[in-house]
């Protein structure tokens, strides 16, 4: 029987553990989190259960669905709390997967391994969101961390919230905060309205497939138009101000090209602010796998879902940012096929179909909402770009024009920018931008912030522990998360 390890239970991966189970593989599936469901389906703990959680998510139906087949189906092992922090390659197969599974300050946890037939990778997406003055004050979010508390623990950021950066993510921001009684005084897209065109309005026959997207986002319009929230285009927050936390923001009108316009800024009282321009696959694994990247880098693909490294599937948001559509098409896809299915079976035809479809809203997004080039303006010399070892927007500069270095990999060394906690999951990539721009005619070292070989954080003592193995670690309870017993 092929053996088929899932690493994420999100959309993609819950959707692919249930493709791979339908042609018979054995199926771990893996995911840090305590809960399943991913981001979009973040919800309530299992212990304090919402009465109606259902009307808090798009597709909570296909949710519960997808998560009560695989936890009562016995040929498909759910491990929660199972934070995978190494892949190693081996010389057949697609390599050796390590766990630590347990919750992050907990002790006593158990480091596992597997050697699957196969592995499918569909670990997701961070916030991508862009510093500027003032970003590292408390009461600073990213939309992901606000829409986490939200969805979560139904804790609001703060009173008086504005929402500013660029996407469609921006409005389920709004709406969840207002959902757990925020006021939010505006939401300000960066893009203009030509962008916006450009990006949603061709061939809008091809739209047509993705229509239950088009219903979401008009039930987020009409919620902020029942809420009075402005929605305002070609403006964003350049600058946060207070002492001990945030206590105003400047917004300003800025140019197509993301440069702010001297003389439109106004000041706003808040007391949060919810910052997000899109988002950033999770790339250690598919990295430490070998799996080759797109120029855009995101995990490269052929039609199965099948990465350049053997017995590697990617699905979802690691291969592109198209929205929990996607994201379930993909995983079925690559649940399939690597359970043995090709991409021509019968049951699979409508799910190809609906690829497409997605794979072209997320295109639009890119086109209407990407980030653009001249959001460094947005900076001043002592904007702090590396939050964990305050790295100045400065002393980037700096040490990059008084060394001439072209490598990203010495001027890391030398600003420590990027070598902190989040090991450059929050800034790397505005590193990258900031210095391929300094150092004119671009980086040349071919290093990139996603080379993370300890993908997770994980204690000296554990690394060390003897590794339990996979097949005498069973769950005492499928509703219950990590309970190993030996
Ligand atoms: C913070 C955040 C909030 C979002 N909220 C929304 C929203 O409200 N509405 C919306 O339309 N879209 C939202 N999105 C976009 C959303 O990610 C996608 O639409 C959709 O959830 C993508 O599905 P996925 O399965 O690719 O990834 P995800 O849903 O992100 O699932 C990936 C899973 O992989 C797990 N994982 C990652 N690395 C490891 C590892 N090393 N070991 C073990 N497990 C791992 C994660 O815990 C996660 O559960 C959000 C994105 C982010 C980053």
């Amino acid at each position: 029987m092929i053996q088929v390890l899932v690493i994420g239970a999100g959309p993609a991966g819950l959707a692919a553990a249930r493709a791979a189970r339908r042609l018979g593989a054995s199926v771990t599936l893996l995911d840090s989190s305590d809960q399943l469901g991913g981001q979009f389906w973040r919800h309530l703990p299992a212990a304090r259960p919402a009465a109606r959680e259902r009307i808090l998510h798009h597709g909570w139906d296909t949710f519960q669905s997808l998560s009560a087949t695989l936890e009562s189906d016995g040929g498909c092992r759910i491990i929660r709390s199972a934070n995978v922090f190494a892949l190693e390659t081996a010389a057949a197969g697609p390599g050796t997967v390590h766990v630590i599974v347990g919750a992050p300050d907990g002790v006593g946890r158990k480091r596992l391994s597997f050697s699957p037939d196969a592995i499918v990778l569909a670990t997701g997406a961070h916030d991508r969101t862009l510093p500027f003055p003032g970003w590292d004050l408390p009461g600073v979010f990213t939309g992901g961390a606000a829409q986490a508390l939200a969805k979560g623990e139904r804790l609001a950021v703060g009173r008086r919230v504005v929402v500013s950066g660029a996407g469609p993510f921006l409005l389920p921001v709004a709406a969840s905060l207002v959902a757990v009684g925020s006021r939010v005084l505006g939401v300000y897209e960066a893009n203009r309205l030509p962008a916006l065109v450009r990006g949603w309005l061709p061939r809008p026959w091809q739209l047509l497939g993705a229509w239950k997207k088009g219903a979401e986002l008009g039930g987020y319009a009409r919620g902020h138009l029942a809420h009075r929230i402005p929605y305002k285009l070609g403006r964003a927050v350049v600058a946060a101000h207070g002492t001990d936390r945030v206590e105003s923001v400047t917004v300003a009108e800025i140019t197509a090209d993301w440069t702010p316009i001297p003389g439109t800024e106004r000041r706003i009282a808040v007391d949060a602010v919810c910052i997000s321009h899109g988002f950033t696959p999770r790339l250690e694994l598919a990295v430490a796998a070998g799996c080759a990247l797109t120029l855009e880098r995101f995990v490269r693909v052929d039609d199965r879902q099948h990465s350049s490294a053997p017995g590697v599937y990617a699905a979802g948001e690691i291969t592109g940012i198209g929205g929990v559509d996607l994201a379930l098409a993909e995983g079925t896809i690559a649940g399939h096929a690597a359970a043995g299915g090709t991409i021509g079976d019968r049951a699979l035809r409508t799910t190809v179909r609906g690829r497409r479809t997605f794979q072209g809203f997320a295109a639009r997004i890119e086109a209407a909402h990407g980030i653009r080039a001249g959001w460094p303006e947005m900076l001043t010399s002592d904007t702090i770009v590396c939050r964990c070892e305050e790295v100045t927007y400065g002393h980037l500069c700096e040490t990059a024009e008084s060394t001439g270095s072209r490598s990203l990999r010495a001027i890391k060394l030398s600003t420590r920018a990027g070598l902190g906690i989040c090991q450059g999951r929050i800034c790397g990539r505005s590193v990258e931008e900031l210095l391929a721009c300094r150092a004119g005619g671009g980086l040349v070292d071919g290093v990139n912030t996603d080379r993370r070989p300890i993908s997770g954080t994980i204690r000296l003592g554990e690394l060390a522990a003897a590794v339990t193995p996979a097949d005498s670690y069973r769950l005492t309870s499928t509703s219950e998360s990590s309970k190993g017993t030996l």
